[in-house]
């Protein structure tokens, strides 16, 4: 009987609806089209597409699938139907509507959705009802005061948040929304300066060393492609507070809809801007261009931390500044601050990462190989099907030949930028390390990815390296190598895919490439110990069988690609998140080990900041 009755109320969440290219009006719409009436009609069994309302269905996932045994590529969609819309609309659905059984993966009524809006909602309805909890008041809304209601009889606790990368950034909006009193304490510049040192890096060769691709405000990612995918699970609670707090600063609301969202740099800009100034209304102070030099403790205890100008590296005018906690979100490039935690014998553990070099073809080539035919409808970006991107996974191992770090490896492709292009990720002249970056559109006409191998504390002491800093040296010594074979002024070393698989250097044949300080042909193949290099061309050449022809002279691989991921985990309380060996520290993010990308390091950023704002008592309810 309860399932008769769900069939007419609430929502169905109908699934793999696929409608081909041409019956599609393209990426950028995301309504309800007629080709998808036709699709959801193909579903539902219901004979007449045209009868169904479009009002009663809303897009809830839009992908596009172009894989190569499909007899067509096409978008495929997941919509959720409204079936008392429906009935009200169109009453004669309901014949059929009342013979729906739900089909697992393709028909299912939805429970409640259980994330209402963005993290800002969230909390402030979470206080609210705390608060009339407390005052007795049921629910007037006018009473709501956005910070400090919870704790008006005691002291505010005083956080330093040290870092502003999506992590910092996150975990400061939830203390502060909680009514926390915090300091954002961001080494490198906010955007606006720090645009001009990237073009200044770009156009003039002049590297900031605490303003440029790695630091500055909202961290690795700002000057990035903007990816939002992610492997923590796209629909769970946490990671849809972040993409609709995102929404809520200025990302527009296709990333919630969107199979594979992205933002790119021009949008990532102005929403970091308006995030900048919601915390600076909640009462955030921010401090750019200050570094946290070294943390103050005192009985186990984190009591504060120095800070100095961070033009300033003698360190001779740092400053003491206490706090309660410190919230470290400083990413895995501020290599000084592993240092500094070492001298404090913060525990410390090597993780395995990955490196290898960034290959790069020309977008169309790209595009020809992932849609043949359908290659034309991407136009730089304005086309109907998006600009062709790709993802590689394969293992190597033993019997490949791996047999010194005995291991199999995997290897595969990381942090591919369709219509993007290759920057300097570098924090020091003397060291050459690359990632990639797009603006929203994707409309250049490379394409670029990591391609890496995983590597482990086993390949660290084949290089001698030993201790808990042993992966950071490991990093170290090949990007190092990568600039002494550049020649030096950031100069990056590449060569052609089909060298790299001979082994050897045609210096005549370089195919340009999308990197805008200078390229310079060298043996990459003699970069990596040979167990890497040949678990790279192993991979490679399974890869060409997935994507035929990207082992071709317009493939151009630069090097060197060593910071995938962190290094080193700074352990942690998995509930509390404080440092297991330092009382008052918040180890989060990237750097710390527990994120890989922009949303899993906001989402980390965002439970640390649930979790000192519980231990200071600042939540009175769960969330
Ligand atoms: P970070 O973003 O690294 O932020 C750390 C911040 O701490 C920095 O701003 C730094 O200046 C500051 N800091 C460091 N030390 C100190 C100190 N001592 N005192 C004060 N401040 C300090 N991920 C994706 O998901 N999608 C992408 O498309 C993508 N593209 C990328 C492109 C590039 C060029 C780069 C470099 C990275 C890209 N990434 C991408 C990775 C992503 O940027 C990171 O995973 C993410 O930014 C990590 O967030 P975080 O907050 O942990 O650290």
């Amino acid at each position: 009987q309860v399932k008769t009755r769900n069939k007419f109320e609430g929502l169905w969440r109908l699934s793999k609806l696929g409608v081909p290219v041409h019956r599609d009006p393209g990426k950028d719409f995301l309504g309800v089209s007629e080709g998808l009436l036709e699709a959801i009609a193909k579903v539902l069994e219901f004979p007449v597409a045209s009868m169904l309302p479009a009002e009663a269905f809303s897009v809830i996932r839009k992908s596009f699938d172009a894989r190569k045994m499909l007899k067509e590529p096409k978008f495929v969609y997941v919509v959720d139907m409204d079936v008392e819309k429906l009935l009200s609309l169109e009453p004669r659905t309901w014949d059929f509507i009342s013979q729906m059984e739900p089909k697992v993966g393709l028909i299912e009524h939805l429970s409640e959705e259980k994330v209402t809006g963005d993290l800002i909602n969230i909390i402030r309805d979470c206080t609210r009802i705390s608060e009339d909890t407390i005052s007795g008041d049921g629910g007037n809304k006018d009473n709501f005061v956005a910070k400090g209601s919870l704790i008006a009889s005691s002291r505010k606790p005083k956080i330093a948040v040290v870092g502003s990368g999506p992590s910092g950034l996150f975990a400061c909006l939830v203390l502060a929304e909680f009514g926390a009193d915090v300091t954002l304490i961001e080494r490198g510049q906010p955007v606006e300066q720090r645009g001009r040192d990237i073009g200044a890096l770009v156009v003039r060769k002049v590297l900031e060393m605490e303003s440029n691709f790695c630091f500055g405000e909202g961290g690795a990612g700002t000057w990035s492609d903007g990816k939002l995918v992610t492997r923590i699970g796209r629909n769970s609670d946490t990671v849809l507070a972040v993409m609709k707090t995102l929404v809520h600063f200025g990302a527009p609301k296709g990333i919630l809809v969107n199979g594979k969202p992205h933002l790119g740099t021009d949008k990532l800009i102005p929403l970091l801007r308006n995030f900048r100034q919601h915390l600076q209304d909640l009462g955030v102070t921010i401090e750019f261009g200050k570094r946290v030099d070294d943390l103050l403790i005192e009985d186990g205890q984190v009591v504060g931390v120095k800070v100095s100008d961070s033009k300033d590296q003698s360190q001779s005018n740092s400053q003491k500044w206490g706090f309660d906690s410190v919230v470290l979100a400083v990413g895995h490039s501020a290599r000084d601050v592993y240092q500094m935690l070492l001298s404090h014998n913060v525990a410390l553990v090597p993780k395995d990462f990955a490196i290898g070099l960034r290959i790069e073809h020309p977008q169309e080539v790209i595009n020809n190989i992932q849609y043949s035919r359908l290659a034309s409808e991407v136009r730089s970006g304005r086309g109907k099907v998006p600009v062709a991107d790709y993802k590689l996974v394969k293992y190597v191992g033993r019997e490949n030949g791996d047999v010194s770090a005995g291991a199999t490896r995997s290897c595969y492709s990381f942090c591919m930028c369709p219509g993007g292009q290759v920057v300097l990720t570098s924090t020091n002249p003397s060291e050459i390390c690359i990632n990639g970056m797009s603006f929203s559109r994707r409309a250049s006409k490379w394409a670029n990815a990591a391609l890496v191998v995983t590597v482990s504390t086993k390949d660290f002491e084949s290089l001698n390296l030993h201790g808990q800093l042993a992966g950071v040296e490991f990093q170290r010594e090949f990007e190092r190598r990568a600039a002494i074979l550049g020649g030096g002024n950031f100069v990056v070393p590449v060569q052609t895919v089909t060298d790299f698989m001979d082994g050897k250097l045609s210096v005549t044949s370089i195919p340009p490439s999308s990197y805008r300080l200078g390229v310079k042909a060298a043996n990459l193949h003699e970069l990596f110990p040979i167990h890497i290099t040949e678990a790279l061309q192993q991979s490679i050449s399974m890869f060409n069988e997935e994507l035929p022809g990207i082992i071709s002279k317009e493939g151009l691989l630069h090097g060197v690609e060593t910071r995938t991921s962190s290094p080193i985990q700074i352990p942690r309380n998995t509930d509390t998140y404080e440092s297991t060996s330092l009382k008052g520290l918040y180890p989060i993010g990237e750097g710390a080990g527990y994120a890989g990308g922009i949303v899993s390091a906001a989402v980390d950023g965002m439970c640390a900041g649930f979790a000192v704002s519980n231990a200071f008592d600042l939540c009175h309810d769960s969330i």
